[in-house]
């Protein structure tokens, strides 16, 4: 059963049908426990059924509408799990970046995509990947939030390479450990993770991510010019202490930083060691790993299954 909640609900042309709308506001209404006046009412704010309304600090270039689509989403998941899931921990506290390295380092993993969604789930984070927003909606490429006491991160950038979503991850991550994101107050979305934000929070992020997936000091990275894809996967796999997807990532940034567009060549790079798809159905699994099991109302189970179908 594929519930594709959001995109049937946004779409235009389905929702000027009167049949249509009424159909989908029902099937919304029933999966989300939205009562449907509340749907009905185009002033009515759909955050209504949220745990707690989020307002939304960054919304560049998106619709609150469809942000809070997204945080409904994730919010549902969130009220889930803290129902049904007997064994997810509850969120602790904030922790600084070596403090979180060693917990994942001290287990003898390396950092990357599993080892950090391990971590997060192991301490009470939630992760979704959640592709299938809003057809409307303009892309973005992730957000943290705290629904109720739950912090949330919403993976949605479309890229599939697993040291992509280790990167989106970690800065997310970063806005959950340095304390940008709080309960009872605003969510974060970030539009463009490659871009440089000059804003301080996301500088701070930026820099905190950097040292969780490089270690405190970064790897020496090849000259911007002169590689190839294969060169720089055969450098990255050599590379001590860093995972090689991570070491692929930190040339491209480098060579950003240095006003160089060098992506394809780390694109051809990740390609060459099979890192460049992947990394959806890697978060995916988790969810299911932990949040599926028998005891778990039908409606429920199948929210879940809506938002595990939203990755495929
Ligand atoms: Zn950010």
């Amino acid at each position: 059963v594929r519930l594709a909640i959001l995109p049937d609900w946004w779409e235009d042309s389905l929702a000027d049908v009167p049949a249509n709308r009424a159909l989908v506001e029902g099937r919304v209404s029933k999966h989300l426990d939205v009562p449907i006046r509340v749907l009905r009412d185009p002033d009515q704010p759909i955050s209504i059924a949220l745990p707690n309304q989020p307002r939304f600090k960054h919304s560049q270039g998106t619709s609150p509408e469809d942000l809070q689509a997204t945080a409904l989403i994730a919010c549902r998941t969130a009220a889930i799990a803290e129902r049904y899931v007997q064994h997810l921990p509850p969120f602790q506290e904030i922790r600084s970046v070596a403090e979180v390295r060693g917990e994942i380092v001290s287990r003898g993993e390396q950092i990357n995509l599993d080892s950090l969604l391990q971590f997060c789930w192991r301490n009470g984070i939630l992760v979704l990947y959640l592709r299938n927003l809003p057809k409307r909606s303009k892309k973005f490429d992730a957000m943290a939030m705290f629904c109720g006491k739950t912090p949330v991160i919403v993976l949605a950038s479309g890229k599939d390479g697993p040291p992509w979503l280790a990167f989106h991850l970690a800065h997310e991550l970063a806005h959950v450990m340095v304390g940008h994101v709080r309960e009872g107050g605003e969510p974060i979305t970030d539009t463009d993770l490659r871009q440089d934000d000059k804003e301080a929070d996301e500088q701070a992020a930026n820099r905190y991510a950097k040292e969780l997936l490089e270690g405190p000091t970064p790897p020496v990275v090849p000259r911007v010019y002169g590689t190839t894809g294969e060169k720089l996967a055969s450098h990255a796999m050599r590379a001590a202490n860093v995972d090689p997807g991570s070491f692929i990532m930190a040339f491209a940034y480098n060579a950003q930083g240095q006003g160089t567009n060098r992506w394809g060549v780390a694109q051809a790079a990740l390609k060459y060691l099979g890192l460049d798809s992947g990394g959806q159905e890697k978060v995916a699994a988790l969810v299911r790993e932990h949040l599926v099991h028998d005891k778990m109302p039908e409606p429920s189970a199948r929210f879940i299954e809506g938002v595990l179908s939203s990755n495929g």
